[in-house]
């Protein structure tokens, strides 16, 4: 089988690697991919949202899968394209139709539907520029802080907790009023704060069946501590070692139950992921957000943890028979920690090259922000590599992933030093 991925990311080059893996994989192509998939992959230089270039690689290729990594495409409907197209609609397609990517897209259509579906999340109310005073009021019934959430897309920029009954209006303000993110902020949701310890819980579901897959924590700050600003993640674990199996047992009855039977009975078709951010509250789990794909670097340490061939999972997703994959899970544990380029997630500067990548032996480097140019390595975002390594503990393979970092090396890398050392 021909398969396409969509995506750059480490994410990607992890869906990529575990997809080679397959005696049924045969032709494997990303588009636009990493430095990392060029070496197991084709790589097309075609944007993630340009359907008719994705159509065309898809119809020059005899792909019959499509696996979509990142939101973008599926809010914007890159499945139900496909599905409207008499020369693609018996592609297979990784991921949900625009309805069911509502769940990511808007952050009030998934605070319906947990409400709809009586599963435990935060109260909240939503306000637009029209009912500005009406949120003014109902910030002063709450305690702080204050978590105020633009409702769209915002690259996880979007949400913000303030302690500050004043500021927290301010900021109401600004998003609603000034429109501070543009069109994901003309509706903003204002939210209880819930004060416990994150975690995410990844499902695969094909409408109908689903499979929990491996728990994974991911730490969002760039400084050690948890301190500083927000990243797209510096690292991540898996299992999660304070996810015990009576809590395992709450999050599948309370959450993931009536998350797939609330889909069915909403009509929203749903082929992929469903990425579950939590908080454990006391012992008890309520959910923080919905995401419609694998997140990243959680990605770099649950597939690797997943035994079966990816390849007949998401053929079982695509013709909704899930029910007949018994889902291997790998016991040993699995880490991985992201390198950066120095001054991310503000500025910082491209191109630097990368050196030591062939001497890892007991690690598995994911690339994400790296290109290869001049037949080099050279880095090309923010986030330029995961490092993953699997032990019989966390601490041992933290450990490996922290031994193997040593051996890498370019111009003002920068990683945390501290990831699963909190838990
Ligand atoms: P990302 O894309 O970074 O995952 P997002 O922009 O989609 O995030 P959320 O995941 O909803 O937004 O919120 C971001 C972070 O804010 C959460 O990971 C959590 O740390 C914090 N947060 C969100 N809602 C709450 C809440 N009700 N109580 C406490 N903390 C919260």
């Amino acid at each position: 089988m021909n398969i396409l991925i969509l995506g750059s990311g480490g994410r990607e080059h992890t869906i990529a690697w575990k997809l080679k893996q397959s005696p049924k994989c045969s032709s494997l192509f990303v588009a636009p991919g990493n430095s990392g998939t060029a070496q197991i992959a084709k790589n097309v230089p075609v944007s993630v949202t340009d359907f008719k270039a994705i159509k065309e690689v898809v119809l020059n290729n005899n792909i019959t899968m499509v696996v979509v990594g990142p939101e973008d495409p599926l809010v914007q409907g890159v499945h139900d394209f496909f599905l409207a197209d008499e020369a693609l609609k018996n592609v297979a397609v990784i991921g949900p139709q625009q309805a069911a990517a509502t769940l990511e897209g808007s952050k009030e259509f998934a605070k319906q539907f947990l409400f709809r579906h009586n599963i435990p999340t935060a109260a909240y109310q939503s306000f637009d520029a029209q009912t500005v005073d009406k949120g003014y009021a109902f910030l002063e019934t709450l305690n702080p802080p204050y978590v105020l959430k633009a409702d769209g897309l915002a690259a996880g920029k979007g949400v913000v907790i303030l302690n500050d009954l004043n500021d927290a209006k301010t900021e109401l303000k600004s998003m609603l009023v000034d429109a501070k993110f543009g069109q994901a902020s003309t509706k903003v949701v204002i939210e209880e704060f819930l004060d416990g310890i994150e975690l995410s819980c990844f499902v695969l579901t094909d409408g109908k069946n689903y499979k929990i897959l491996p728990t994974a924590k991911d730490y969002k700050r760039i400084g050690e501590g948890d301190t500083g600003l927000n990243t797209g993640g510096m690292g991540a674990i898996s299992p999660v070692p304070f996810a015990n199996e009576a809590f395992l047992n709450k999050v599948e009855e309370r959450i993931v139950k009536p998350t797939i039977a609330g889909l069915q009975k909403d009509n929203l078709p749903y082929k992929g992921f469903v990425f579950i951010g939590l908080i454990k509250v006391g012992d008890d789990p309520k959910v923080i957000e919905y995401n419609v794909r694998l997140g990243d670097p959680e990605t770099e340490v649950v597939l690797p943890r997943l035994k079966n061939d990816l390849v007949e999972v998401f053929e079982a997703v695509a013709n909704q028979s899930l029910d007949k994959i018994d889902v291997e899970i790998d016991q040993r544990a699995a880490t991985t920690v992201m390198l950066v380029s120095g001054g991310y997630p503000e500025a910082y500067e491209k191109g630097k090259v990368i050196t030591g990548i062939e001497t890892i032996e007991d690690s598995i480097v994911f690339h994400a922000g790296a290109q290869e140019k001049d037949g080099k390595i050279v880095t090309s975002g923010g986030r330029v590599m995961a490092i993953t390594s699997y032990g019989e503990t966390y601490k041992e393979a933290i450990k490996k992933s922290y031994q193997n970092i040593e051996k890498l090396h370019f111009d003002k890398m920068n990683y945390r030093k501290d990831i699963g050392f909190d838990l």
